[in-house]
């Protein structure tokens, strides 16, 4: 590398001015930011949302094929998903970081753009975080804090029979983006002179490294007088997240296979690598999509949006939680998402 700069040569203070220098307040609520013991947030009246998130390298990114500016966007992207799938609306965030010496200030400087090109694209203020040495590798903790109207969140647990079962974007991609980047990643380690393949690969490589945050929907129902009964993020595959929904909301489900949106680009990836395109769109994870339920009279206002598919509906318990494929079949749905621990 050209320019190395030695985080030890900045120290902590120095390293957290030179990080947060470029954020400026963009939100009302944010009082007190970065540089004193602790951030003050007055929401007016409105409820606060309040979730974080843990990410470890090794465990949930691989530095081998993730560029540290995504790594930032991706790091708040996440985080103000769970902060949307809440009906919400993020304001503030927190990062805390641990690094080894493996890292050089400029390498920090690339995650940091990442973070601020998120906080300004979905208009949130970075207001604080902490920053601390680590034995080994890069450790990051994102904090998102965001605000609704008075009693207008939505749940995972308030689901009713018959509500509609809907999805935004399409579903499966950051799976396959995935599945290129490891397949490439391991043709690398054996034969590090082996150029990656990833030509036309664009749309699932985003998919993964670049996801966006489903802003969009959030507010198509705010315009369009929408209120979901329930609803989530989609981190570790619908057919986990349907899982959830069913669960808590003391429900059963029927999901259709023809109805499951997935991309020509993830379909065709999918074939690439002899792997169902059906199972990549139930099982596979970080597609950051929000899934949820709809009452049946607002089916009407929902079909306006091309960026929503009713993929099934919520059925009585004693049914179960079914999946109807193309060819007829009956299949109950298991989780087999994501799992840090497996
Ligand atoms: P304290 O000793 O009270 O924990 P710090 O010295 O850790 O305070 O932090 C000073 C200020 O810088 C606080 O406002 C804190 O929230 C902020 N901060 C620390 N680390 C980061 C970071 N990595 N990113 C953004 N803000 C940070
Ligand atoms: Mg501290």
């Amino acid at each position: 590398m050209e320019n190395r700069t030695e985080i030890s040569s900045l120290g902590e203070f120095g390293l957290i001015e030179h990080l947060t220098r470029n954020f400026e307040i963009k939100n009302a609520s944010t009082v007190v930011s970065v540089g004193d013991d602790a951030a003050v947030i007055d929401h007016f009246g409105k409820q606060t949302v309040i979730t974080t998130d843990l990410l470890v390298e090794g465990i949930h990114f691989d530095l081998m094929y993730t560029p540290l500016k995504h790594l930032g966007y991706k790091t708040v992207v996440v985080n103000i998903s769970d902060i949307y799938a809440m009906n919400a609306q993020p304001t503030q965030i927190t990062i805390s970081i641990a690094m080894s010496n493996r890292f050089s200030v400029e390498s920090l400087d690339e995650f940091y753009e990442g973070i601020f090109a998120a906080c300004e694209k979905y208009n949130v203020d970075l207001v604080g975080g902490d920053t601390s040495a680590s034995q080994k590798g890069f450790v990051i903790s994102c904090t998102a804090i965001g605000e609704v109207a008075p009693n207008k969140f939505v749940k995972r647990s308030t689901a009713n029979e018959g509500d509609l079962i809907c999805v935004s974007g399409d579903l499966g991609g950051a799976f396959l983006g995935l599945t290129l980047l490891e397949r490439e990643k391991n043709i690398f380690l054996e034969n590090p002179q082996v150029q990656p393949d990833l030509e036309n690969e664009d749309y699932i490589v985003g998919k993964l490294l670049k996801p966006e945050a489903r802003r969009d929907i959030i507010d198509f129902f705010e315009t369009n007088g929408i209120t979901p009964t329930a609803m989530m993020d989609v981190s570790d595959g619908i057919s986990s997240e349907v899982l959830h929904l069913c669960k808590q909301s003391n429900l059963g489900c029927r999901i259709y296979e023809d109805k499951l949106p997935i991309a020509d680009q993830t379909r065709q990836a999918a074939f690439k690598f002899g792997l169902d395109p059906t199972v990549c769109a139930l099982n596979g994870g970080e597609d950051y999509e929000l899934i949820f339920t709809i009452k049946q009279d607002d089916y009407e206002k929902i079909v306006l949006s091309e960026e929503i598919s009713v993929i099934g509906y919520m059925a009585p318990m004693e049914g179960g939680t079914k999946f109807l494929s193309k060819g007829g079949n009956t299949f109950d749905i298991t989780a087999q998402g994501w799992n840090a621990f497996k």
